[in-house]
């Protein structure tokens, strides 16, 4: 197995595949890591990124995509990586999961966040059939329709607004509401019936939503439920390396214009650098992403080769 590379991407969903062709058509050496399957974006369905005028299985786009990089000569590994390292020389090595390790000169962190769950019955079982985790993204399949939102922050109180403005009824069901003053007056002169004390027991319905449960025993009848409970980013492999995170939040890697973090040779791009989660955001981060990394390695090994 080829060990050495100019730039590792670590993820294989839309940043990540992104950053792999644009680095790889520079005739960097590119590896990608990391599991499509494992994407926010394979079990979406897509209508709202530029030029497709009709819905689209993320599992396609994502097919299509590996293929894509492959043809500009990237190698895509279909491992994790579990720990990385940069040696006196500038160079990082990437720790596979099978025990390998690879050699690089640049790295694009594009490992996505995963969503804090509720941990109910019926939330895995009805994903994609009614439960999402994104209003910005799925608001627009619930025109007219009855909508619960949960969470206790400022991105379940904005979401449970965005859906009054699309769906029939919005419910929106938190513990408490922890949000600035103004979301708060917001929110209580809205249409938006809110369950403030309450909490969800479990999501029902078979092929689809059918309703929520509280812990009162009330039923909420709805067709869709957005869990907003924020997301955490896959950081922990980058914080050995020194990575600094958004001020704002310390729960995402932070990345300038270029998509540079604090560390030479390290970028990152997609929904690991918070939101909005999009996949046009990703892509666009990938593509800068594996311009400027490609740069950066093509620089690095003349001058370590001059040396
Ligand atoms: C249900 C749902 C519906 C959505 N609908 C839409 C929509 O309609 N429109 C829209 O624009 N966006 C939508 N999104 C959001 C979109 O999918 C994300 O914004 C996008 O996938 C982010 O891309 P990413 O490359 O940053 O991360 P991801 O696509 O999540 O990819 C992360 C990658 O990192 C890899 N990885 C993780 N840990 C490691 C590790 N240790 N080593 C190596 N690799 C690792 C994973 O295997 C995966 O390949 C939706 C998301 C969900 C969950």
């Amino acid at each position: 197995m080829e060990t050495e590379f100019d730039v590792v991407i670590l993820g294989s969903g839309p940043a990540g595949l992104q950053a792999a062709v644009h680095a790889a058509r520079t005739r960097a050496r590119v590896a990608v890591l990391g599991r499509v399957q494992s994407s926010a974006l394979y079990k979406a369905h897509i209508e709202n990124y530029c030029c497709m005028d009709e819905t689209v299985s993320g599992e396609a786009i994502l097919e299509a995509g590996k293929n894509q990089a492959k043809k500009f000569g990237a190698v895509l590994l279909d491992q994790d990586v579990l720990h990385l390292e940069q040696e006196g020389s500038g160079r990082f090595s990437v720790r596979l999961e099978s025990g390998d390790s690879l050699l690089t000169w640049a790295i694009i962190l594009a490992m996505g966040v995963s969503r804090n769950r509720l941990n109910v019955p019926g939330e895995k079982e009805l994903l994609g059939k009614g439960v999402s985790y994104c209003v910005d993204c799925d608001a627009n399949f619930y025109r007219n329709q009855v909508v619960t939102v949960v969470g206790n922050g400022s991105a379940a109180a904005s979401g449970a607004l965005k859906m009054l403005l699309i769906a029939g009824e919005t419910h929106l069901v938190c513990d408490a509401l922890e949000i600035s003053e103004h979301l708060r007056y917001q929110i209580e002169s809205s249409r938006i019936e809110v369950h403030i004390g309450r909490q969800v027991r479990r999501i029902l319905g078979d092929s689809e939503v059918r309703a929520v449960l509280l812990d009162n025993g009330t039923e909420i009848k709805t067709s869709g439920v957005f869990i907003e409970l924020g997301a955490k980013g896959a950081i922990e492999l980058a914080s050995g390396l020194g990575v600094a995170l958004d001020s704002d939040t310390m729960r995402f890697v932070a990345a300038n214009k270029k998509q540079e973090t604090n560390v030479p040779g390290l970028y990152a791009a997609g929904d690991i650098c918070g939101p909005p989660w999009q996949i046009a955001k990703a892509v666009g981060d990938g593509c800068v992403a594996g311009l400027e990394a490609a740069t950066y390695a093509r620089r690095a090994r003349t001058g370590a080769a001059r040396a």
